[in-house]
């Protein structure tokens, strides 16, 4: 039984997060999105609401499930009876922190790899950061995320839109 944590803030989960779930899928027996607590990065989406949002999106997938972790990423990998992380990498400039946090993630468990995916070239641009940003200014995000995160993102963002034009 080969399974695989894929860890991340999710925040939310975009069409590039599910296209290397998708992947990971079809090369595990079980795959774990792990949505991190993350309380430093002040997400806009709550950690239940984060979950949520995920769960929903994979539900489709029989072998891929959603968990919360908080605190070491090798401790919930072992927890969970895991062997193998999966991150997405996007372009050259994920590479050097995707490259620290696997070393140093080897180094807390040598037991532990860490493999990257390459989502399909439409997505090399699309970052949870940016949907917020255009979800924001009101622009359309239903090209990047799944008709109910774009949902959340409109009632999330709402109430702030109508207090910052007063
Ligand atoms: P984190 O805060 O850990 O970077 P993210 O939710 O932003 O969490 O991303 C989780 C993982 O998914 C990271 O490995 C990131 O590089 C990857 N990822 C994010 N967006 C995409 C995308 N559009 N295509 C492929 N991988 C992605």
């Amino acid at each position: 039984m080969r399974a695989a944590i894929y860890p991340g803030s999710f925040d939310p989960v975009t069409n590039g997060h599910l296209d290397v779930v998708q992947r990971a899928a079809k090369l595990f027996d079980r795959v774990v999105v792990a949505v991190a607590k993350n309380d430093s990065k002040q997400p806009l989406f709550t950690l239940e609401e984060r979950l949520a949002l995920v769960r929903e999106a994979t539900a489709h997938l029989p072998n891929v499930q959603a968990g919360t972790f908080d605190g070491l990423l090798v401790e919930y990998v072992a927890a969970q009876n895991a062997q193998v992380i999966v991150r997405g990498l996007r372009a050259v400039s994920d590479f050097e922190f995707e490259f620290q946090l696997a070393l140093m993630n080897r180094k807390l468990d040598e037991n532990i790899e860490t493999i990257f995916m390459m989502p399909k070239d439409t997505y090399t641009f699309l970052s949870s950061r940016m949907v917020k940003e255009i979800a924001r200014l009101g622009g359309d995000v239903g090209a990047f995320v799944p008709a109910h995160v774009q949902t959340a993102l409109i009632r999330k963002l709402k109430p702030r839109r109508n207090r910052t034009s007063g």
